[in-house]
């Protein structure tokens, strides 16, 4: 436990927490982080953006070339690189969190960042993948994107190029088979897929999920419970969250993108503008911070009915930054949610903010 929790600080959480119906997890994807979350009081991980894992130590070379891979025979081969050690990164998470759900993203980066720009970059891709530069020169042209908040990114990267779901769904099984051989303890994964707007890309990017699960089980000859959900972050899927719950076992809602998307505000420009709507009234607060109640809360409470009436036990979760605002955890009692995650400092705040909601 953190040292500020002592005491009686450390009581007044206990009481927090004997009110609150709200689960508080944490958005967290380091052993540390996750440490942190855990010692702050975090009952899993609503978030683990495996995005951030591609960017570590000398990975990124094998992304890129994944990226820029002409073909799906090239992909799989820096896909093979990458599978080893994004077990690992797994392996840790599960033993860090151990007993506790945690909640891992499948691949949602906006690809621009993936790309090589220096000429350093392309050289070290060229000579992993064993083609010219200028080959890959070309690739990474065809592959800018005007828009990449609203292009390649999301369940979309999982669509047009499969296998690279199916290595993180191989690692986050063979990940769980070894956790719970060594511990005794069966980690309690669930595979988020982001960005989804139809029931369709669901199911096709589940279909992967499963296929992957069942090939590890039958490898390892054991079985772990999972569940398979989805991103609620897109107009489009709050309006036919009825539809995706016939296939997503649990919503989390990215109100970060379901902010942008359903403002139609850029989440990394708004600060240009935010403040002069602000001090004239247009918005109370900064949406990006302060849930939008009456706009995209809205659509939250149509999504949790509309999935609600299809699947009755349907886990429904907010993991964008709102998740650690007490205004919007307010909002969140409200709309029935099951839990919120916030960054791991903002977990005590949240078990607070969570207990004063239920008292309210
Ligand atoms: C979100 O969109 O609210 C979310 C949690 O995902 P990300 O911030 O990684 O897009
Ligand atoms: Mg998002």
């Amino acid at each position: 436990v953190q040292p500020e929790l002592a005491g009686d600080f450390g009581t007044l959480m206990e009481w927090a927490d004997g009110v609150r119906r709200l689960k508080v997890r944490a958005n967290a994807e380091t052993p540390l982080d996750c440490r942190t979350a855990r010692d702050f009081g975090a009952e899993g991980i609503g978030l683990c953006r495996t995005e951030h894992m591609f960017f570590e130590g000398s990975r990124i070379t094998a992304v890129r070339q994944m990226i820029l891979a002409e073909d799906e025979k090239g992909r799989r081969a820096a896909l093979d690189k990458l599978l080893p050690e994004q077990r690992g990164d797994f392996v840790e998470i599960f033993e860090v969190m151990a007993g506790l759900p945690c909640t891992i993203r499948l691949l949602d980066p906006p690809l621009h960042e993936f790309l090589p720009h220096q000429e350093a970059e392309f050289a070290e891709v060229a000579s992993a993948a064993g083609v010219g530069v200028e080959q890959l020169k070309r690739r990474a042209a065809e592959l800018h994107e005007f828009n990449p908040m609203l292009g390649h990114r999301g369940c979309r990267l999982g669509v047009t190029y499969p296998e690279i779901y199916e290595m993180q769904a191989r690692a986050i099984f063979e990940a769980a088979c070894e956790v719970a051989e060594k511990s005794g303890e069966a980690p309690i994964p669930e595979v988020m897929i982001p960005l989804v707007g139809t029931a369709k890309e669901l199911e096709l990017m589940k279909a992967v999920v499963d296929k992957a699960a069942e090939a590890v089980f039958a490898e390892k000859g054991r079985t772990i419970e999972y569940l398979v959900g989805t991103m609620i972050e897109l107009p489009r899927a709050a309006l036919k969250a009825g539809e995706i719950a016939e296939v997503g076992e649990f919503f989390s809602f990215g109100t970060n993108d379901l902010t942008q998307t359903t403002l139609g505000v850029s989440r990394d420009d708004a600060a240009r503008f935010l403040g002069a709507y602000v001090d004239k009234g247009i918005y109370a607060r900064d949406p990006f911070v302060s849930l939008d109640v009456e706009g995209v809360g809205e659509l939250i409470e149509i999504a949790a009915e509309r999935g609600r009436k299809t699947r009755p036990d349907v886990k429904l979760g907010i993991c964008g930054e709102h998740g650690g605002d007490p205004a919007s955890i307010t909002f969140c009692e409200k709309a029935g949610l099951d839990y919120v995650s916030a960054s791991p400092y903002r977990v005590p705040i949240a078990r607070l903010a969570a207990a004063q909601a239920a008292l309210k």
